[in-house]
């Protein structure tokens, strides 16, 4: 018998008799990572726990555990339950035929799939019955064995159990010797490569979720298929709480809320991905652009126009075609000579700069632009305002000087910080990717190049004292970056902005500026955006208040809602003065009950509702509700325009200010108010 040499990723090893299970050596040397590991990594490269290591001329083998709460575990652990669902299926439907049961790890609506043709088309009712049996096999605790035979003996086994999608799978992807997995016990096997947990123990926190129709291959042509959804947590507390999140964000759903708010609509008929802003949602939008120009003029930005479509020549240039093609509309010919919609801004900017000599006085050029750009996403990726053809970026470029770079870069952090806080998001993540040591990728620029952008960025954000994750390996390769994620008011991040450094374009296009030693210098280039998209931006504000949306963003501030025709001409009057005020006002003189019109002013989200009786008619006054706190008593007309106005002009997030002592004070539990606007 030969001595096998293990040892772990920190350098503990020990020598141990062979053959030995990759799991058993792991007990040895870390009892704790084997106890819950779901898997192994050998010499890098994920197997089951009971892959068996043999001695190799003495050559240490590499050993790590796939643990809990580790994306790759996370990932071993939902393709294993996919299994679980498929032998499932099967016991309940003997004669289904199966298709594939990937894990995902990146869509956050589910975990894991399996598609299959059952011999009766399956409905939602099936759902908890198939899960029950998950369960009832799982408590089993049965065995995941792997067995390595060969390809035309698994095309045998699958076809004596009549899966023709699978014989074809193995045809098409098998090797001379494929592996197949059982669960033992269950009628089920499955060609694949795996890891998979050690047995059906592991899985406690599973949950299907929805059924949709598929396609063998995804190809229409193809048999069809349902695809069963589910996911998996690695206990039972991650999965209620994601079930809670979930069930939260359905009511939060930005589709559904813009449809139901008149926000905006995406109508197929005229073009997948492609936003029309109504005007509710174009309120918001205008609001959030005018702020923005705002803070550009603040700041010595200076706002551009540029084309949305360009020669051939500058998207090769660029290098977009070449890195990006994919993702860009096709050419259009006007006069024999090929056009392309812009799918970034950059090259836009880079020829005004281009479009003059610059000498080192005139930096830094800051050029801000709402950008509207077009990618040539697949449809099968769109989703709502989040993933979409046609989208406006918050676009800006700077060029500078390296005496200047880091003040530019503080700049940003700090604009970044201004504008998130200014949405109502307070809590912001912070992630600086760099090159690090990875030699894998082809990295564009100097070694010392990287080191100063490095540094510029990392002390743009020290020196503000935030905390940020560094990440190694993960900048673009052309230079450094920052991204902001923000924490919506459920939970979930979201990525937002960049501030990108480039060393790639400014060197493409030759760009320059005459320095005070009256040579060129190369300028550096740094891309920024802080919404991002602005129609993805829109969709997480409207997700994060869940469309009842702070004052300032309001489509409507104010309903004016008057509990009799008699009093209707006082509310045009009441109307008429705030609007001059500048505020948003609607006034609903419909025939109604007072009670429906306020309702369907709550239902609005409209953030005050003035209702106007006899009483407030006689005295020039309103009886005031806000939308979370109902009644808030009854006040001069002056006094509530004075108090809105500001609410306004603050950019206030929560009208919890409003008042002559704040919202929080008037509302107390128990005030009663008595006032002719009180009943709903
Ligand atoms: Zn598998
Ligand atoms: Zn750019």
């Amino acid at each position: 018998m030969s001595e096998v040499n293990v040892k772990l990723k920190d350098g503990v090893g020990a020598q141990m008799p062979g053959p030995v299970t990759v799991g058993e050596a792991l007990k040895r040397l870390d009892r704790d990572a084997a106890k819950q590991a779901l898997a192994a990594r050998v010499n890098g490269r994920e197997v089951d726990l009971a892959y068996e290591l043999n001695a190799q001329n003495g050559e240490a083998i590499q050993i790590e555990a796939v643990l809990p709460e580790t994306r790759d575990g996370l990932d071993v652990l939902r393709h294993s339950t996919a299994h679980l669902l498929a032998a499932a299926v099967l016991d309940l439907f003997p004669g289904t035929k199966l298709g594939i049961g990937p894990a995902l790890l990146d869509d956050p609506r589910y975990g894991f799939f399996y598609d299959v043709i059952t011999p009766r088309p399956l409905t939602e009712a099936d759902l908890p019955v198939i899960e029950k049996r998950m369960r009832d096999i799982a408590k089993r605790n049965l065995q995941y064995r792997r067995d390595e035979i060969a390809k035309s003996d698994a095309i045998r086994i699958f076809e004596e159990r009549d899966e023709p999608l699978k014989c074809a799978l193995v045809a098409d992807k098998g090797s001379e010797i494929v592996s197949v997995y059982y669960i033992d016990g269950s009628p089920f096997i499955d060609f694949c490569l795996g890891p998979h947990v050690p047995n059906t123990n592991k899985l406690r926190a599973f949950k299907l979720l929805s059924l949709a129709g598929a396609y063998w291959m995804g190809d229409a042509t193809q048999p069809q298929m349902q695809r069963i959804y589910g996911t998996a947590f690695f206990t039972p507390a991650e999965l209620d709480a994601w079930l809670k999140q979930r069930e939260e964000a359905e009511k939060r759903d930005h589709r559904r809320l813009g449809r139901e708010l008149d926000l905006f609509s995406i109508q197929e008929q005229y073009g997948q991905g492609l936003i029309f802003w109504h005007p509710k949602g174009g309120v918001i939008r205008q609001q959030m652009e005018d702020y923005l120009r705002e803070e550009l003029i603040k700041r010595n930005y200076s706002v551009v126009y540029t084309p949305h479509i360009a020669k051939r020549e500058l998207w090769q240039i660029s290098g977009h075609e070449e890195n990006y093609g994919d993702s860009m509309f096709a050419p259009t010919t006007i006069e024999e000579q090929e056009f392309r919609l812009k799918p970034m801004n950059c090259p836009m900017h880079i020829a005004i700069y281009k479009s003059q000599q610059r000498s080192y006085r005139d930096l830094p050029q800051r050029y801000g632009e709402m950008g509207t750009v077009y990618r040539a996403e697949l449809s099968g990726t769109l989703h709502g305002l989040m993933r979409v053809r046609g989208f406006t970026v918050d676009d800006a470029h700077l060029f500078c000087t390296p005496e200047q770079v880091r003040k530019e870069i503080d700049d940003c952090v700090d604009f970044a910080y201004q504008v998130l806080k200014t949405f109502g998001f307070d809590k912001i993540k912070f992630e600086l990717s760099v090159k690090g040591n990875d030699t894998s990728k082809k990295w564009l620029g100097a070694d010392d190049q990287w080191a100063i952008a490095e540094t510029a960025l990392a002390e743009g954000l020290d020196g503000r004292g935030i905390k940020y994750e560094r990440i190694e390996g993960e900048a673009a390769f052309y230079g450094p970056k920052i991204d902001f994620k923000i924490e919506d008011a459920i939970g979930r991040l979201w990525q937002l902005g960049t501030v990108q450094w480039d060393f790639n374009l400014p060197q493409r296009f030759e760009l320059e500026y005459i320095g005070e030693d009256n040579k060129p210098h190369r300028p550096i280039m740094v891309h920024r955006a802080l919404f991002g998209s602005i129609e993805r931006f829109f969709g997480v504000l409207i997700e994060h208040y869940a469309g009842a949306f702070p004052m300032w963003l309001s489509p409507v501030q104010v309903a004016v809602l008057p509990i009799t025709d008699r009093i209707n001409e006082y509310a045009e009057q009441v109307a008429n003065e705030l609007r001059t005020a500048g505020l948003r006002v609607e006034s609903n003189l419909r025939g109604e009950k007072i009670g429906a019109k306020i309702r369907d002013a709550q239902m609005q989200k409209i953030p005050f509702m003035l209702v106007l009786g006899d009483r407030e008619m006689e005295q020039n006054k309103v009886a005031v509700r806000e939308r979370s706190k109902g009644d808030i008593g009854v006040m001069s007309l002056e006094q509530f325009k004075t108090e809105a106005v500001e609410l306004v002009k603050t950019r206030s997030i929560d009208n919890a200010s409003f008042g002559p002592m704040g919202l929080n004070q008037i509302a107390s539990p128990g005030s009663t108010l008595t006032n002719s606007g009180g009943e709903v």
